[in-house]
């Protein structure tokens, strides 16, 4: 029997609804689309893919690119919000100091630009049956962090620590009670960081199972990964922690080099 893959679906053309710069150095843009309501209503803190248009692309030149290749410069974000009846999307975007493609088209975008979006994918932590949860992220996965804690059961228990670029980029998030949140100022992003790994290796551990939803600079990550799964147990399918961004390094680069160094650290982990 001949089997072929399906064909690749291209990617929704999404238009900018409205931009917010929603603390100093976070920038919302709000995405519609009339497909938006087709995508499913639960996927705030799923991944996607962002496809960015060359400046001075035209609407027609960008949809026959995505159909026709070569593929567009390709950037993964995470769905803050959607709103199906409305037909938006928020992604939040990191306004770095050394801006790629994404982060320098959000911060440019009116309401007459446009990209490509691809996914989403399921949300990262879904089952809510641990006994405590610690969550980590920096100013890249604070969409995820946020979207996570704003569906966890009420009487949830853990930590949550944030690392941001500025006191004025903390942000109200709604969260269980029982989850105590530290927000941590380090203004320079661009140098490794151990002011999480700090706090966490600090705090009392309890007993029980439970779950990680860490996320960020690489290093930082693999630093917490070894910390949550070697010293503290934390079995590797309650251990979500991925690198997010790496500091030197476009996505591209960043996407070679992570599955490798995932890898090789689950297989020394391994001997543990
Ligand atoms: C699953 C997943 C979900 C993600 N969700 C989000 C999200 O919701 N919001 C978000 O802002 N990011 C998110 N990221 C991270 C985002 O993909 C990267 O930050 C990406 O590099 C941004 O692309 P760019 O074109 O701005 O910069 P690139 O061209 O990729 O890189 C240019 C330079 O910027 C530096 N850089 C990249 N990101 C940062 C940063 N956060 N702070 C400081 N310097 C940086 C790089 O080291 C490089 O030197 C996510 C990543 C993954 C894997």
């Amino acid at each position: 029997m001949i089997t072929s893959n399906p064909p690749e679906r291209t990617p929704l053309l999404l238009s900018v609804l409205r931009t917010a710069r929603i603390t100093p150095n976070m920038i919302r843009v709000t995405l519609t689309g009339p497909a938006v309501s087709g995508l499913p209503a639960d996927c705030a803190g799923g991944h996607c893919k962002l496809l960015i248009p060359m400046p001075g692309q035209t609407r027609a030149e960008f949809l026959a690119q995505m159909q026709n290749g070569p593929r567009p410069t390709t950037r993964t974000y995470t769905v803050r919000s959607i709103r199906c009846d409305t037909n938006e999307i928020d992604i939040d975007f990191v306004a770095h100091d050394n801006p790629g493609p994404a982060s320098s088209w959000a911060e440019l975008a009116t309401d007459l630009d446009f990209c490509g979006f691809a996914g989403p994918g399921r949300p990262k932590l879904t089952r809510f049956d641990a006994d405590w949860y610690l969550i980590a992220a920096d100013m890249s996965a604070l969409p995820l962090a946020s979207a996570a804690l704003e569906i966890m059961p009420k009487d949830a228990r853990g930590v949550a620590v944030f690392e941001i670029m500025s006191p004025e980029d903390r942000q109200e998030i709604i969260a269980p009670r029982g989850i105590v949140q530290h927000w941590i100022v380090n203004p320079n992003p661009h140098k490794a960081s151990t002011v999480q790994e700090d706090l966490i290796t600090r705090l009392d551990w309890p007993n029980g199972r439970v779950k990680t939803l860490i996320a960020g600079e690489t290093s930082a990550v693999r630093s917490l990964r070894f910390l949550v799964r070697a010293q503290r147990a934390v079995d590797r399918k309650d251990a979500y922690a991925s690198g997010y961004w790496h500091i030197g390094m476009t996505e591209d680069g960043h996407q070679q080099v992570k599955r490798a160094q995932t890898d090789a650290d689950e297989a020394a982990l391994a001997t543990y």
